[in-house]
């Protein structure tokens, strides 16, 4: 899948500075050029590589040394931070109009998927409780209308069409009017595409702009095009001043390089990603979440920050260590979820481990309802039963004898001894995925 191979090759970069005691000058020569080349072969542009590992090497020389965290993981963070500022840092999100209907433009060379893009934003603003209206002013590619005509009718949003012998500007000036009449809070316009930029479509571009006066234009790029979809994006602001992009095929085994490039090529950033053919398939593009997904971390990042804000730092490098490993018992479970609730929320903490964000919120609000049962629970359980909880779980008459001691039910007892099998089961398999990504177990 897309970043993998760039996972892969950045691994070796933490790889050889694993044991050294600190960043020098020396030592993270050969990462940096691991670096470069995992950037190059995901199809990044040379300039932009020059420049991301100048930064990664400033700011990996110069920061503050934090205790408990060894030079790869401090050279890991980095990079995340750098890649995460590369693709714009924050999620840029639609533009909200001062008073009518948010009116978006779609733009995009034919076959990039700007279409199937019109369909899913509908949808994606409809479920969002928003009256949605697509206008189909896509003249030149054959059955173009017919198409958005058929997407609308699939997710029940209503299409504006003149067929395809009006101008693209004057049906874009219509479907708005009809819009602005009907109390519509969003209208998508499906603009014309070609095959290949010229004057002629950027000029249309710019008076389907002047006559609608769009809060958003986004252009429509697909995934697969690499470092191309970047100049193109670049292309269409300089000429027509464009507010966003869309990543479409990002589903494919595209190399990455387009998401990594837009931003820093265009200035202008990817709004959302397409991810599918389906219409359900699109989403917000979420810079530090496609950061980590590049490190193939989860998001561990977050977790060492809030490790280094808690009160006590030793103690929750401690906790991690010991999740981990799978070490964790009925003795952990109660000293460290006291811990852990003091640093922030337990569900979103554990959702930044690898391989933890498939553990059902359900099962994670359940622990902090009921911890207070859980914990009379495991104060009834002898030394060896908190030690080895396989012992309740092959025991009815133990499981009896801690439901009578701590006055629940067995039931309960049972509950909650299925409840952390499942929860150490989850743990074993993130302390192995820990192992094979290598990044992160020597964070304690
Ligand atoms: P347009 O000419 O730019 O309007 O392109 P279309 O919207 O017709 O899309 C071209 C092809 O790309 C169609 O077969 C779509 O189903 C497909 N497509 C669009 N977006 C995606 C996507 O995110 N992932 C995948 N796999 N296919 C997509």
């Amino acid at each position: 899948a897309m970043f993998d191979g760039l996972s892969r090759s950045l691994e070796k970069a933490w790889d050889s500075v694993r044991k050294d005691g600190k960043l020098t000058v020396e030592n993270i020569k050969g990462p940096l050029r691991d670096i470069r080349r995992a950037l190059l072969e995901a199809d990044v542009s040379l300039p932009v590589v020059r420049r991301f590992v100048a930064r990664v090497e400033d700011e990996a020389l110069g920061e503050r040394v934090v205790k408990g965290v060894s030079p790869d993981q401090k050279l890991v963070k980095v990079v995340y931070e750098e890649l995460k500022a590369l693709m714009g840092g924050q999620q840029a999100e639609l533009v909200q109009p001062k008073y009518g209907p948010s009116v978006i433009l779609m733009a995009g060379l034919q076959g990039t998927g700007k279409t199937t893009a019109a369909g899913k934003l509908a949808l994606y603003l409809k479920k969002r409780g928003m009256k949605v209206l697509l206008v189909a002013t896509d003249v030149y590619r054959p059955a173009a209308i017919d198409q958005l005509v058929t997407l609308g009718s699939k997710i029940d949003v209503p299409v504006f069409e003149l067929g395809n012998k009006v101008a693209p500007p004057e049906i874009a000036r219509q479907g708005l009017e009809k819009a602005k009449k009907e109390e519509f809070d969003a209208v998508i316009v499906d603009t014309a595409g070609r095959l290949q930029i010229d004057e002629k479509l950027m000029e249309e571009l710019r008076e389907t702009k002047r006559v609608v006066n769009p809060t958003d234009t986004l252009l429509v790029v697909d995934a697969m095009t690499g470092q191309e979809a970047a100049g193109l994006v670049k292309s269409f602001n300089d000429a027509v001043d464009i507010t966003g992009a869309v990543l479409t095929k990002m589903d494919g085994d595209s190399r990455g390089g387009a998401a990594l490039s837009i931003k820093e090529v265009s200035g202008r950033p990817i709004k959302f990603v397409g991810t599918g053919e389906k219409m359900e398939a699109l989403e917000p593009f979420f810079p530090d979440r496609m950061a980590s997904r590049i490190l193939g971390m989860g998001d561990v990042v977050s977790l060492v920050e809030k490790a280094e804000e808690a009160v006590n730092a030793d103690e929750a490098a401690e906790l991690a260590k010991r999740m981990m490993t799978a070490k964790f018992d009925f003795n952990d479970f109660l000293k460290q979820y006291k811990m852990v609730s003091g640093m922030g929320n337990l569900s979103s903490l554990v959702k930044m481990l690898p391989g933890m964000n498939k553990i059902q919120e359900k099962q994670i609000q359940e622990v902090e309802r009921r911890y207070a049962q859980y914990e009379s629970m495991i104060n009834s359980m002898t030394k060896a039963e908190r030690e080895q909880p396989e012992l309740l779980a092959k025991s009815p008459s133990r499981r009896r004898r801690v439901a009578q001691g701590s006055g629940r039910s067995e039931e309960q007892v049972s509950e909650l001894v299925a409840m952390f099998a499942s929860m150490r089961a989850q743990m074993q398999t993130m302390s192995r995925m820990m192992a094979l990504s290598g990044g992160a177990q020597g964070m304690a």
